[in-house]
């Protein structure tokens, strides 16, 4: 029997305007970007902690610490990239990632095909395996208050046969 895992992610970043956005590893035109000790990309630490979820493999805090020095300013995409290494070693592959990004204030849609590419290289799926939303919080709580950027992401795995 085909062995499936799915696991889910979320986190959380202030909006910061000294920083740049990133999100999915795109870099996003945008008079805000998002606070954080690595590049703050809240959409790959949500995909990272999904993959790490699928295979019980704990959180993307235990991997890369907040208080490493090595990973100040570090590009998001290399830990997406560790835990697709952590997910193989386990005997899985990755089958598709469906994520929702929460923000106000910015039109993301047009950057959809841009991030989904870059999302499906880094994780060398293909493109269709890689699904990309965006939400607004209709202005209500701190997301919607334009303090912070949420995301949201679900992994599904399968056991190589
Ligand atoms: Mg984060």
């Amino acid at each position: 029997m085909t062995e499936f895992r799915t696991g889910t992610g979320w986190d959380s970043h202030r909006i910061d305007q000294s920083r740049p956005l990133i999100l999915g590893g795109v870099r996003i035109e945008s008079s805000f970007g998002l606070a954080g000790h690595s590049d703050a990309d809240v959409l790959s630490h949500a995909i990272t902690d999904a993959i790490l979820g699928a295979s019980a493999q704990g959180d993307i805090g235990m991997h890369f610490s907040d208080k490493d020095p090595q990973w100040k300013d570090a590009e998001s995409s290399h830990f997406l990239h560790h835990a697709l290494q952590i997910v193989r070693l386990s005997g899985f592959e990755v089958v598709n990632i469906d994520a929702t990004v929460i923000l106000e204030n910015l039109k993301l849609a047009p950057h959809r095909t841009a991030i989904r590419e870059k999302l499906a290289a880094v994780l060398g799926l293909a493109v269709d395996r890689i699904s990309v939303k965006f939400k607004t919080a209709e202005g209500v709580g701190p997301v919607g208050e334009g303090l912070s950027a949420e995301a949201q992401a679900i992994a599904t795995i399968v056991r190589r046969s």
